[in-house]
């Protein structure tokens, strides 16, 4: 399998603050990638440098080949991308909002509209074609991000946090259309904060603490480096988690108060990995 997303000691500065200090990553034709790490790690930077929103103070990137300063145009043409903010006009119609976007990738009119009807169909908004986009709700209007992004049938997909915001049910959905996305070939390049979500779908997953990758394998690696098995325990107000190697290890643990027995989760790696909470407001 060929690299399709290279980087090569990107760093990027803004003023004093380091936002990237050096990330070489290399994720191959097909993967389902995610990239994790607390508020302000260094995520969005990330995605804004792939997608050509922010330059990198240095380093290199190449997507499917396309060095992204040198040849710019083609780089571009190589991705779909879903930012965190929806980007959808919100007075025109599910249609007029991805024949607009078809158009501007110079797609002809017979192609781009038998491909807006393949991906509305294949993403249950077959009926909506006609609807104002301000008319939805959150969780179609993210699933038409989506299908928009994948448009001039691009090699590769970034997803910031797609989704945030919805709830349960919605967001399940959404990951099961993710990892249809990802059995087409489309090689996926993920951010998110549902921890979860990168265990459920990442082949690989990246660990980024103040703008250097920490840790890089898949979940499973990821999590034998914590453990298998992990006990919680309240203590003086705070939640203490023990990891064990075995599930007779942890029965072996004795403890006066209460506790709960449980599968270490990628949480956990990454709890211990990035030394932070996901939210380190939450953890004051
Ligand atoms: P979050 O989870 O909160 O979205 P993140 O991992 O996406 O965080 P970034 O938004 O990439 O993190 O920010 C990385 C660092 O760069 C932070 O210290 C942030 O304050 C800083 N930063 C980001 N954009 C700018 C900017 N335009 N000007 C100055 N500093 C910035």
């Amino acid at each position: 399998m060929g690299t399709v997303i290279e980087l090569e000691q990107v760093c990027k500065r803004y003023g004093r603050i380091t936002a990237l200090a050096g990330i070489d990553l290399a994720v191959a034709q097909g993967e389902l990638f995610a990239y994790l790490g607390p508020n302000g790690a260094g995520k969005s930077t990330t995605i804004r440098i792939l997608t050509g929103l922010t330059r990198m103070s240095s380093g290199r990137v190449r997507l499917n080949g396309f060095d992204i300063e040198r040849e710019p145009m083609a780089a571009r043409r190589q991705f779909g991308v879903v930012h965190q903010h929806l980007n959808l006009d919100q007075e025109l119609s599910v249609f007029e909002n991805m024949d607009l976007h078809g158009q501007l990738f110079g797609m002809e009119r017979r192609s781009r509209r038998q491909r807006i009807e393949e991906l509305l169909a294949s993403f249950g908004l077959a009926d909506r074609a006609r609807t104002l986009v301000r008319q939805l709700s959150g969780g179609l209007r993210r699933r038409v991000t989506i299908a928009r992004a994948l448009l001039h049938q691009p090699e590769i997909l970034f997803l910031d946090e797609p989704t945030t915001g919805l709830d349960a049910a919605i967001r399940r959905r959404i990951r099961a259309m993710i990892r249809e996305v990802q059995a087409r070939g489309t090689t996926i390049f993920l951010t998110t904060h549902q921890i979860e979500e990168a265990e459920f779908l990442a082949g690989r997953v990246a660990f980024l603490d103040q703008g250097r990758i920490v840790a890089l394998d898949s979940p499973a690696g990821l999590m034998r480096q914590v453990g298998s098995w992990a006990i919680d325990q309240l203590r003086e107000g705070r939640l203490v988690t023990s990891y064990f190697a075995s599930r007779q290890e942890a029965a072996a643990f004795r403890s006066e108060d209460g506790f709960t027995l449980r599968r270490v989760n990628l949480e956990d790696a990454f709890l211990a990995l990035t030394g932070r909470k996901v939210h380190p407001e939450e953890g004051r």
